[in-house]
């Protein structure tokens, strides 16, 4: 796809978004109706999210060439995201103690929403033994992303241990992976009306809720979204700046169809076919630093999910009157770092694991309740944070040693 290809695709997705939100509001029957559009273009994204994670991390794995340098490399990666995600906490703890969006809402009709009653929050160790996958098939059929990226790091690890035996295979998965990423950049031709009937769809199901946003929830809404933004346009523009040189608005411009997609998928797991191509080709990051960084990023780097938490947290004890001591402050931290971890890429997740903070600080699960009537529209900023985060930190770990050699 040319540049100008590229931009007019773009173009197109934003110019989806804007008509999605307005027909969504002013002709929601009609996008109720043409819904299926979307869903058929996440569909598409879907489909190839598992074999590109399989082919693509084990082309990386194979292309570092050496199984020691494969150690360095994954320390690095978690390395930068654990920063950044303490960063983006930091930012949000900040900002809502200063804000305090909380003081004087009423708890009036708090609940347990049903997908966080439904949920079976799983324990640090339930989620070390899911690492190895009992059954590969199954693991990928359910959509569990972390199983697939560790079977492939073995495999290509192991790969390139055992010579000319190994060589057919690893030409298999590059076939294949080079097979997948064209299929990518077809369904992104489709990517302007898939994002249009998708917003459209989302926003006519939610109107309802639209005066949530300008109410009650109003400042809370605005303190996640300064913070995202703040994260976003400032941190991570310094940390890409600093640790590559790069231009942040040629890089962010750069990733646009992704951080289109993101936010109109609300799933970091569906964006990553994009966000790959849009690193590798808009932004030409070596494919042996995205391919690995990418996938797993798109399941444990969630910079916007880690800030939401801990601001939703804080909201919460604001609205029961709770008043946190600095103590409770740094379990949210720590948790809310954690949770986001744990959180799928995929719509709601984080709200789900926010479970995990509430408890560890003794706040009332019914707190979700209260913000959950607009959390539809909050999943898809943090989304698109966190795919941002993503592939900044691509860009980042390219400057290490082990690929730069
Ligand atoms: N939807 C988010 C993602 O896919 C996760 C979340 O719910 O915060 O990145």
């Amino acid at each position: 796809m040319t540049k100008k290809t590229g931009n007019l695709i773009l173009i197109g997705m934003i110019a989806g978004a804007i008509a999605g939100v307005l027909g969504g509001l002013y002709i929601g029957d009609f996008f109720l109706n043409i819904k299926f559009i979307g869903t058929i273009f996440l569909n598409a994204l879907k489909m190839v999210v598992v074999p590109l994670i399989v082919a693509s991390m084990i082309v990386g794995v194979t292309s570092l060439g050496n199984i020691s340098k494969l150690g360095k490399t994954t320390g690095k990666t978690l390395l930068y995201y654990l920063v950044t995600t303490g960063f983006s906490v930091i930012i949000g703890l900040i900002l809502v103690n200063i804000i305090k969006p909380g003081i004087g809402v009423e708890s009036f009709g708090a609940y347990v929403p049903e997908i966080v009653a439904e949920s079976q929050q799983k324990t640090l160790i339930d989620v070390i033994v899911g690492l190895i996958p009992s059954n590969i098939i199954e693991a990928a059929a359910e959509g569990g992303v972390l199983p697939l990226i560790v079977f492939s790091l073995l495999f290509g690890g192991v790969l390139t241990t055992i010579g000319e035996k190994g060589k057919p295979v690893i030409a298999f998965f590059e076939g294949l992976n080079a097979a997948i990423m064209k299929l990518v950049t077809i369904i992104i031709y489709f990517a302007p009306i898939g994002v249009m009937a998708l917003i459209g769809g989302i926003v006519a199901e939610n109107r309802g809720s639209v005066n949530e946003l300008v109410s009650g929830l109003a400042f809370y809404t605005l303190t996640v979204i300064i913070g995202l933004l703040v994260h976003a346009l400032i941190i991570l523009p310094i940390i890409l700046h600093i640790f590559t040189g790069r231009k942040p608005v040629d890089y962010f411009l750069g990733m646009g169809q992704a951080l289109a997609t993101a936010f109109t998928t609300a799933s970091s797991s569906a964006t990553l076919p994009i966000t790959m191509e849009c690193t590798e080709i808009n932004n030409k990051v070596d494919p042996k630093a995205s391919s690995f960084v990418l996938p797993l990023g798109a399941t444990i780097n969630m910079d916007g999910t880690a800030l939401y938490e801990a601001v939703a947290a804080l909201f919460i004890a604001q609205i029961y009157g709770i008043d946190l001591s600095v103590g409770s402050q740094i379990v949210i931290f720590l948790t809310a770092t954690l949770a986001s971890i744990g959180a799928a890429g995929i719509p709601h997740a984080g709200t789900v694991t926010m479970v995990f903070v509430l408890t560890a600080v003794g706040l009332p699960l019914e707190g979700i309740g209260l913000i959950w009537a607009i959390d539809w529209f909050l999943d898809r900023c943090r989304t698109t944070v966190n795919v941002w985060g993503d592939s900044v930190g691509a860009a980042v770990i390219e400057k290490t040693k082990e690929f730069r050699s």
